[in-house]
């Protein structure tokens, strides 16, 4: 087995022929004694006049090798077995119930939403009607806040753990082969409902129990140990160990916990807009106009510093949509998902302002909560400045925005709750406004058109991630005043997005100890 590195046209790259042709150049060997060859590694170099492909391949020239995981995984059959609670169904809350069973625990996952089929009409619901299921929706319900997204599974932090064997788990239970070896995997919202579903069928398979339309509504703490849950049906379920992975819009968990006087402290988080662009106009931005049929859509990633705080984009969707993801219907929150084919003709990306607590002298009576406060007023001026029109989304155009006017008329756009003019600039708070109006200018220096009167902001994206964290100690993962809770994922601030926070949910799950 040899590894080798070849450049390729996009054309060239999409041809197996070629790429065996290729190889056979670069190792000097026959054709017909390549066997078999593996993309390790595909990305795209797009900085010349030309974009062209790099692939990283593992090539082999006797008989044809079986794909090895780099990480082995062993779900054993876990009934009657020690029962741990998990309370939440997102990657954190699933991934750590696998690695529970790998354990010989038993998971117990209670989801305060809905099982992925009945989920899907309830976002269809929100879609087609503006009614949202303040259980199940974009943000709750079987798979968490990831199942309907672009399913990016990349993090902007190199430093969260072991993501080749979420990879690998995600692959295992049915991703495409792809996120494998790109170098910026996606899954996309078709295809992870399946998935999301595959990793239940493997949970409850080995014995454990993912029971939906169940809320925790509170703990039960004794000496400082936690011994169970108590739900909003009046269930009792009760463990020595439970592993918290509610996601950052279970603002009641937060709530519970100000109330039982649990230590908190708030975070740093971002807030802002969604703009959407033409794909089109992105793809001739970022391809230097050579944008052809075997380039995929394209992206960008962008960042600027604005009287001392980080403007930057944020899970961006190339041929994606923007979704309404609010969690109660009096508010207005936007988000971003994608097919695996990213080939709607538009493209989002979140553009954020970067917040520290001390941004927010006017919350601090709320004390740990104060970031909680500041997105909920954000939502619910978003819905005032909607006109109380359901899920109708706030909008400007980006250049009416950047000069502070009102548009006359508004641009096509993805978001299918529809959208209205609306002068963004003016009542967003001056602390994301200003920086924001300031944060396009410098974008457009970086990559030239993409201030333009076709791109279109889209308010309000204030889920990128918690205002809160849940203070959990650094060796044992339990949390600092209760024994036998295990914060972890999104929601208790220890990750952002669905790779890190099944890594997070799978650090938890091996800290448990029974
Ligand atoms: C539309 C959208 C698109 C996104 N796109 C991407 C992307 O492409 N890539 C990426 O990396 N990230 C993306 N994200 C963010 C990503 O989904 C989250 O970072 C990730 O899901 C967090 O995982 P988690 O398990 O910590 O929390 P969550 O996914 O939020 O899961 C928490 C779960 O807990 C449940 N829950 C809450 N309260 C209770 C309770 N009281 N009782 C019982 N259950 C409860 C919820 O119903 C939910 O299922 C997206 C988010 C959204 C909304």
């Amino acid at each position: 087995m040899n590894e080798i590195q070849i450049i390729l046209s996009p054309e060239q790259a999409a041809n197996e022929h070629f790429i065996k042709l290729k190889i056979a150049a670069e190792m000097n060997v026959n054709l017909c004694d390549i066997s078999h060859f593996q993309i390790v590694k595909k990305s795209i170099d797009a900085r010349g006049r030309f974009p062209l492909v790099i692939l990283k391949l593992r090539v082999f020239t006797g008989e044809i090798p079986q794909y090895k995981y780099e990480n082995e995984f062993d779900y054993k059959n876990v009934s009657g077995k020690r029962e741990v609670i998990i309370v939440g169904g997102g990657p954190a809350g699933l991934f750590a119930a696998l690695r529970l069973i790998e354990r010989g625990l038993c998971p117990i996952i209670l989801e305060r939403g809905k099982d992925i089929h009945e989920r899907k009409k309830d976002i269809a619901q929100i879609n087609r009607n503006n009614e949202v299921n303040e259980n199940s929706n974009y943000c709750f319900g079987e798979g968490g806040a990831g199942t309907f997204s672009d399913g990016k599974l990349f993090s902007r932090s190199k430093k969260r753990g072991n993501t080749q064997r979420i990879l690998e788990i995600f692959h295992y239970h049915g991703a495409q082969d792809e996120i494998l070896y790109e170098a910026h995997p996606h899954i996309g919202s078709d295809r992870l409902p399946k998935i999301v579903e595959n990793i239940r069928k493997t949970i409850t398979d080995c014995g454990g129990k993912v029971i939906f339309n169940t809320k925790v509504t509170d703990f039960i703490i004794k000496n400082s140990k936690i011994e169970g849950v108590k739900t909003a049906n009046d269930d009792i379920f009760r463990s020595n160990a439970v592993i918290l992975a509610t996601g950052h819009s279970a603002r009641d968990i937060y709530q519970i916990f100000a109330d039982k006087k649990i230590d908190m402290q708030p975070k740093g988080f971002a807030v802002g807009v969604r703009v959407e662009h033409p794909q089109e106009l992105i793809d001739e931005i970022q391809y230097n106009k050579q944008k052809n049929r075997y380039l995929p859509a394209a992206s960008y990633n962008l960042a600027a510093q604005v009287e001392g705080r980080g403007v930057y984009s944020f899970c961006m969707c190339p041929g994606g949509i923007i979704v309404p993801s609010a969690t109660d219907e009096k508010q207005i929150v936007v988000n971003g998902m994608s097919s695996s084919l990213r080939n709607s003709p538009f493209a989002n990306s979140g553009i954020v302002v970067e917040i520290n607590p001390e941004d927010l002298p006017d919350y601090q009576q709320f004390g740990a909560l104060a970031g909680l406060h500041f997105q909920q007023d954000l939502e619910n001026l978003a819905f005032i400045n909607n006109g109380g029109k359901f899920q109708t989304a706030p909008a400007q155009r980006l250049t009416d925005f950047v000069k502070s006017k009102l548009s006359a008329d508004l641009p096509q756009c993805s978001y299918l709750p529809k959208i209205i003019s609306s002068p963004l600039h003016f009542w967003l708070p001056e602390i994301i406004g200003k920086r924001l109006q300031e944060g396009f200018l410098q974008f457009d220096r970086k990559i030239k058109g993409f201030l333009t009167n076709e791109a279109v902001v889209v308010g309000v994206e204030t889920r990128t991630s918690s205002p809160i964290r849940i203070l959990r100690d650094e060796t044992s993962l339990q949390h600092i005043q209760i024994q036998g809770l295990y914060p972890c994922g999104e929601g208790a601030g220890y990750s952002g997005g669905i790779t890190s926070s099944a890594v997070d949910g799978e650090r938890a799950a091996e800290a448990v100890k029974l």
